[in-house]
């Protein structure tokens, strides 16, 4: 379950968290940004940076959860976290 919060654009804005859809855009540096749009401003909001190693992680963890490897979706989980927070962490 994911805990449901609500965010406050620059506009003032208030959306809630399971209502915003995620976009994502390959950059030309290789790196797809994920970021959603404002409905009432229109307004970029920046989430985070992936990248193909990233992608993969994911990949890897939604098929070891529809297999039911737990033990294989927790290693990947922990992986992406790292492979993330190195990504992010550097921008
Ligand atoms: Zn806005």
């Amino acid at each position: 379950m994911e805990e449901i919060m609500k965010v406050e654009c620059t506009c003032g804005f208030l959306m809630e968290s399971d209502r915003i859809k995620l976009r994502e855009r390959r950059q030309k540096d290789g790196l797809i940004k994920v970021y959603y749009v404002c409905p009432k401003c229109k307004a970029e909001h920046h989430v985070c940076y992936h990248n193909s190693e990233t992608k993969n992680l994911q990949k890897l963890i939604r098929r070891a959860r529809n297999t039911g490897d737990r033990a294989k979706e927790e290693e990947y989980k922990g992986k992406l976290k790292i492979a993330l927070d190195k990504l992010n962490n550097r921008l």
